[in-house]
């Protein structure tokens, strides 16, 4: 049987101010965002009813906007007060959360002059981004064919739809040449991240991850960094080169969706399932459970 499609199904969508029955949450085709990818989101989970950062996920839904130019009329606490509305009206405990904003059909055109902002939060359940039978034993990535772009091509720490077409055709070759996602190198040819989630490397007991100084510096990414410093392991934060890749023991990917997920190979490259990600990923599961790490 089909997977009931996301227009179709039970419950409520906040969308510019008030709740709506799910399959009451439509725009025109005529939306400026639809065209032009003016269109940003977040992507959050909550556990046991609580998100997880989700302050850092309003802020950043707000940062996004204001990168490309708009400005949200809901305030981040507005935000925050509407996505608990949405876990409460559809009785989700554990979910995965997707506001969204874009600028609207008022104006069509390549100007965004006189388009307004809008807003949208669904939650529905969500198990595990990546299959967790793959994900025990390290997940397979392929060299994306399409690089991150240079920070002065595209507004690359915006979590900006537009930034999303080279991930989904990157993850569509992947996935058709048997991986489970792929890897993407930068314009300089530099290790980056895979399509939805940053990438850390374990070395001698120290992790390293690539300056995120042309994509997503994720919230993840960041407590990881937090929890492993915590632990008293040294987080090296600096240019990574794909040749570097072989001297690797351990890789792992990070991300609100993908949470801690071990990576098997990454094109030619093999890596083990070691003790540093599973203890990491641990911590992480840890955390955003409100149990206390390395209790
Ligand atoms: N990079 C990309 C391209 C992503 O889509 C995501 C998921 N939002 C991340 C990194 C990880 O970000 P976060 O940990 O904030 O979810």
């Amino acid at each position: 049987m089909a997977a009931t499609s996301f227009d179709d199904r039970d419950g409520w969508i906040w969308l510019d101010g008030k709740l709506v029955p799910w399959r009451e949450a439509e725009v025109h085709v005529l939306t400026h965002a639809l065209h032009y990818a003016s269109s940003v989101f977040e992507g959050q989970r909550a556990y046991g009813g609580v998100v997880f950062k989700l302050t850092e996920h309003s802020e950043r839904l707000h940062k996004s906007a204001n990168i490309l130019g708009f400005e949200l009329p809901w305030s981040v606490d507005e935000i925050n007060t509407a996505c608990n509305e949405v876990l409460k009206a559809n009785e989700l405990s554990d979910a995965y959360m997707r506001p969204v904003a874009w600028r609207g059909s008022e104006k069509m055109g390549v100007s965004p002059d006189g388009t307004k902002p809008h807003l949208a939060i669904a939650a529905w359940p969500w198990g595990k981004y990546f299959d967790p039978a793959k994900a025990a034993k390290g997940i397979r990535l392929e060299i994306a064919p399409w690089r991150r772009p240079a920070p002065y091509t595209a507004p690359v720490h915006s979590k900006a739809a537009g930034l999303y077409m080279i991930a989904t055709l990157s993850r569509q070759h992947a996935e058709q040449n048997g991986y489970d996602d792929a890897f993407m190198l930068d314009w300089r040819g530099q290790v980056a991240e895979a399509t939805g989630a940053n990438a850390f490397f374990v070395r001698d007991g120290s992790l390293h991850t690539p300056t995120p100084d042309c994509f997503l510096d994720g919230i993840t990414r960041r407590t990881i960094i937090d929890l492993a410093r915590k632990r008293g392991v040294e987080v090296v934060e600096r240019t990574i080169w794909p040749e570097e890749l072989e001297s690797f023991e351990q890789m792992f990917l990070t991300g609100s969706a993908a949470e801690v997920t071990p990576v098997g190979s990454v094109g030619p490259w093999n890596f083990e399932v070691g003790d540093m990600t599973r203890q990491l990923a641990k911590d992480y599961d840890d955390l955003v459970n409100g149990r206390i790490p390395n209790a």
